[in-house]
């Protein structure tokens, strides 16, 4: 069996091939730490969790290496910090911000079942490998320093005679039409409209470095640079796969691939790149000014991260995904029924019919197609697979106790009420039997009764 994967830069579907099996390599774009991530931050964490378990079942667990950065440089971080720490020195500001977004991020993703990547590097840790790069662009011509700036040149690495890739082919753009649909209010220190910071200055008092290229003045990073960065640093100059969502391949992949392929004279950074699609809520742009902006933290305390997990697996990773509620509903519904039946069995190996979906290209949808139809048949590979995906990490009793705590239901209430209920049937006082039958399905608890006697459920 071997695993299918689209690349955005050949637009098609091809055979995964490591560049070394013993060490396959995947990057992708994390978060920049300033807010609390929202639920569509959390799509490429969950598809790329998916993928991470899918290698990792493959080439086994050693062999794979996954990298996701914390972006803790930026003016966005900068902003916060000065809003929420006004009598704090700016740079213990932005300490206080990363930390305790980045302690949230964590929190959040950890609850939504994804593994921690093999490295989670910072960009403020990568300043040496962010300056060694842009000396080499600028020692080949493909990079120039003006005003205490460094830029790139997209049209210096066109022209230049060699096997680099052609600027403007992730994005499947031409550079000639950037250069005409350039803005007219280009800084003037730039030489071409289409000429992108690498290095920029810092304003008194924000985080600063000394800057490459003899420039005097210290500075920071442009956000590109940081990622052609850490991505060489942990995987190499060439690695195979790189990801993230749709809205980063122009222009922060171009850019990336544009920096890593000029540095190291390489025909490509990464042999797939794989871009999720976007999510909306209720059929709307997520925004804040529509007010329908949602955080994982937020959404977690109304639904097990597992249930935010499924909800996202449903859709295909390069769909759009429109996020509802009547869907959460659902998978909510799925989730406890595949606890209750599945949990506590001792699972099989994955099925070929939920593991042959995910190699084509992580047909996720497919896979859950899939898990509906072994509950009938196999429940042992229904367990299984349910793990290789990431769910099932508690037992049916705390998922069941967790689910009652969230509703507010008193368990030791309800189980008073049953043995009521039972000893009303038991005299035959069935008007009795189903006043508390019904009072049960006023505190939200749904009870069954079988010839083992009667069990119950809080129901969603
Ligand atoms: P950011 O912190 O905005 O750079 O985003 C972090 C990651 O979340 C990137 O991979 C983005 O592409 C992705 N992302 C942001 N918003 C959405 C969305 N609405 N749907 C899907 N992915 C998103
Ligand atoms: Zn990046």
């Amino acid at each position: 069996m071997e695993l299918r994967l689209y690349d955005t830069l050949s637009r098609d579907k091809r055979t995964f091939a490591p560049l070394d099996a013993k060490d396959v390599r995947m990057y992708v774009c994390g978060p920049t730490v300033y807010d609390f991530a929202h639920i569509g931050n959390a799509r490429p964490v969950i598809v790329f969790d998916v993928l991470f378990r899918l290698l990792r079942h493959l080439y086994g667990e050693a062999h794979v290496k996954y990298v996701r950065n914390i972006t803790d440089v930026d003016d966005k971080i900068n902003d916060r910090a000065a809003r929420d720490f006004p009598g704090l020195p700016l740079n213990e500001a932005i300490r206080k911000v990363t930390e305790q977004t980045g302690g949230q991020f964590h929190a959040d993703v950890d609850a939504l079942g994804a593994l921690r990547p093999s490295v989670e590097p910072r960009a403020t840790e990568h300043i040496v490998e962010m300056r060694e790069i842009i000396e080499r662009l600028i020692k080949g011509g493909f990079a120039y320093a003006a005003e205490d700036h460094v830029l790139f040149s997209p049209q210096a690495m066109n022209a230049a005679n060699s096997d680099l890739p052609r600027y403007g082919a992730l994005s499947n753009r031409s550079l000639d039409e950037m250069v005409a649909g350039a803005r007219v209010d280009v800084a003037p220190y730039k030489k071409g409209n289409t000429d992108f910071v690498l290095w920029k200055p810092s304003k008194p008092g924000e985080p600063s470095w000394p800057s490459p290229a003899g420039i005097k003045a210290e500075g920071r990073p442009g956000w590109h640079i940081e990622c052609s960065a850490m991505a060489w640093k942990h995987l190499g100059e060439h690695f195979d796969i790189h990801g993230g969502g749709i809205d980063l391949v122009f222009p922060h992949h171009e850019n990336e691939v544009a920096q890593t392929c000029c540095a190291f004279h390489r025909e490509r950074m990464a042999n797939y790149w794989m871009h999720n699609g976007f999510l909306q809520v209720e059929s709307e742009k997520m925004s804040k000014s529509l007010g329908n902006f949602i955080t994982i933290h937020e959404l977690l305390k109304d639904w097990p991260g597992e249930v935010l997990r499924l909800n996202m697996l449903k859709t295909h990773y390069r769909s759009p995904i429109d996020w509802t509620m009547k869907s959460l509903e659902e998978s909510a519904r799925t989730l406890d029924d595949w606890y209750r039946v599945a949990a506590d069995v001792e699972p099989g190996a994955p099925a070929a019919s939920v593991v042959e979906p995910l190699l084509d290209d992580l047909n996720t949808s497919l896979a859950i197609a899939a898990l509906h139809s072994l509950r009938g048949s196999d429940v042992p590979a229904l367990a299984g697979s349910l793990r290789l995906l990431g769910f099932l990490s508690e037992s049916a009793a705390q998922w069941e106790g967790r689910k009652q705590q969230a509703s507010g239901v008193d368990a030791g209430e309800v189980e008073r009420l049953i043995s009521e209920r039972t000893a009303a049937r038991a005299r035959k006082d069935f008007g009795e039997s189903d006043r508390i039958r019904d009072l049960l399905a006023g505190m939200g608890v749904a009870i069954k009764d079988s010839k083992d006697g009667t069990t119950w459920e809080v129901a969603r």
